[in-house]
């Protein structure tokens, strides 16, 4: 079975170490850079993308991280962990920067106060005919990608809320806490092909 790490610096590593165990991963926590060494595949989890960016640096992640994406780890950030992965991030804080490695730009607490946090049905065809129910927590969207960026899901009005480049897989929310699968499963499934 796949060894997945799950950064576990800051925010709901938890949930995603207790989703990819149920899947049948080998899940670990990543929380220096040796523990980068002896997995296939990594998640960023939700949580403050401008404390994970601080606590990377303080533990001297972000330079071995931007090495293993750019090396073609396989990597699957969600909300936080999408900021995370992007290449350009609008609304940073702090002097906040990014591993990046995903050609995307991506607005941060895009959704201002009023929607903070909602839920919604999303069609994420490559997941299949059933929609996907979708929590956004003070989520970021994607407000424009590259060439090789596959858009994966929009909400209706057409922001882009899911994104695929090659090894690179981002959500701008958490299925790691409705009990829907199927974004890790696809995760996983790019970890069998890359490791192949
Ligand atoms: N607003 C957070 C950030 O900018 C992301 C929120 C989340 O991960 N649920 O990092």
């Amino acid at each position: 079975s796949p060894r997945i790490g799950v950064l576990a610096l800051q925010g709901d590593f938890r949930e995603h170490l207790a989703v990819l165990t149920a899947l049948g991963a080998d899940a670990t926590s990543v929380r220096r850079p040796s523990d980068l060494e002896s997995i296939d595949g990594l998640v960023i989890p939700g949580g403050e993308s401008s404390v994970m960016d601080k606590l990377s640096r303080l533990f001297g992640l972000a330079e071995p991280l931007k090495a293993a994406i750019d090396g073609g780890l396989p990597v699957y950030g969600t909300c936080a962990g999408l900021i995370m992965l992007a290449d350009t991030v609008l609304d940073s804080i702090d002097g906040q920067q990014s591993i990046g490695g995903f050609d995307v730009s991506v607005r941060r607490n895009a959704f201002g106060s009023q929607l903070d946090s909602f839920e919604t049905d999303l069609d994420v065809p490559v997941l299949g005919d059933v929609p996907m129910h979708a929590v956004f927590i003070r989520a970021p969207v994607v407000e424009s990608v590259g060439e090789s960026v596959n858009v994966l899901a929009s909400l209706a009005d057409g922001r882009i809320v899911a994104v695929e480049q090659g090894h690179l897989l981002g959500t701008s929310f958490h299925p790691e806490i409705t009990g829907d699968t199927r974004f890790h499963e696809y995760f996983l499934d790019k970890v069998r092909a890359h490791s192949n």
